[in-house]
């Protein structure tokens, strides 16, 4: 068989617009099948059900956690379970005072907007949003110098979900004006594998439920990666003209595609074999960037939040330092993992 070649990581969760518009036939709308995330699941449920029930718009909600564990997808459970409509942008796209004015005031009454990589708005941005927030109110200055004027507009209740990737770089009183806060929990393999399993039903591809294992085992506990990776083994179940991915097609596929049997990608390897390197010394950000030729923000983002979680490396004050566990792998299995 011809070896797939990938020029993108295929690990990788950063949101691709062609993978996006994939992945929203793949999106739950109900909760039944929005898996996993139980206890955000059932407090969700409860705050809906109490502002339906006084008539209110609910209160603004802040979501945290890596790219690709859910967030813009319960957004969109709780607009529709609200019957609400959803404005969707990201802060990198609200450049100028007057882009989030124009979305503010075109909001209808209930409506709920959802804003990604909320911690890159500017400070400026945010002062706008803060009464809009509070008061639903927006306080904007027209003009410049001493004829300078500040009006104040009203604007229809609204309910603003935020989405973070860092909770660390919110400022606080944008951070204090949020209700209610989620952090997100990466997925066990049970719950990826049921996702995946809910998603071949979708995508009309039989997988058994050791394919669905395998699959979940090197997904780095996230879905938009499982549901990846689950597109890319059928791709190879359907040159081979099998019906089923079964477990043999699925690791088969995983290895040729260079996600090893731990879900490690080449990044994460590069990663850990820097700091597996390094025994017992702790490691830098600036430096480990510099070592690998990645931002830092690719670091935090996306290598590290999944590694941390499952105890492969520990952060000092003086910057990160292998465990005993990525110390051990390393030793012993020095020659499958690289
Ligand atoms: P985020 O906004 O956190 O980056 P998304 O909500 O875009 O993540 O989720 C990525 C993809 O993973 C979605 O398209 C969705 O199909 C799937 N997904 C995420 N969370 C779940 C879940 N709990 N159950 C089922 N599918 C999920």
């Amino acid at each position: 068989m011809e070896k797939i070649s990938l020029d993108s990581r295929i690990v990788e969760v950063e949101k691709i617009s062609f993978e996006e518009q994939n992945e929203t036939s793949l999106r739950p709308s109900v909760w039944e099948d929005y898996i996993g995330q139980e206890q955000i699941k059932k407090n969700l449920q409860i705050f809906i059900q109490a502002s339906k029930k006084r008539q209110e718009c609910l209160d603004h909600i802040l979501f945290f956690g890596p790219p690709g564990l859910g967030k813009t997808t319960l957004s969109h459970i709780i607009a529709s379970e609200m019957g609400a409509d959803i404005k969707v942008t990201a802060a990198p796209m609200i450049e100028k005072s007057g882009d989030l004015a124009a979305i503010l005031t075109n909001l209808n009454q209930g409506d709920i907007l959802f804003i990604d990589e909320i911690h890159r708005l500017s400070p400026a941005i945010e002062e706008i949003l803060y009464p809009a927030m509070e008061d639903f109110r927006l306080d904007i200055i027209i003009g410049s110098g001493p004829a300078a004027q500040s009006v104040k507009i009203d604007i229809a209740q609204f309910t603003l979900i935020g989405a973070t990737t860092r909770a660390g770089m919110l400022s606080n009183p944008l951070r204090d004006r949020f209700g209610m806060n989620f952090r997100l929990q990466f997925y066990t393999h049970q719950e990826l594998a049921q996702i995946l399993s809910k998603a071949s039903i979708k995508l009309g591809k039989a997988l058994h439920p050791k394919g669905a294992q395998e699959i979940a085992k090197r997904s780095r506990g996230t879905p938009r990666i499982a549901l990846r990776l689950l597109k890319r083994v059928r791709d190879f179940a359907d040159v081979a003209e099998e019906h089923e991915i079964t477990f043999e097609r699925a690791q088969f596929a995983l290895t040729e595609l260079g996600v090893n049997e731990y879900g490690f990608d080449e990044l994460d390897l590069r990663y850990l074999n820097i700091l597996a390197q390094n025994q017992g010394r702790a490691i830098g950000l600036s430096t480990l960037s510099a070592a690998m030729s990645e931002d830092e923000s690719t670091i935090e983002d996306v290598i590290e939040p999944y590694l941390l979680a499952n105890g492969y490396f520990e952060r000092t004050a003086k910057g990160r330092m292998a465990t005993a566990k990525t110390l051990g792998l390393f030793g012993s299995h020095q020659g499958s993992l690289f």
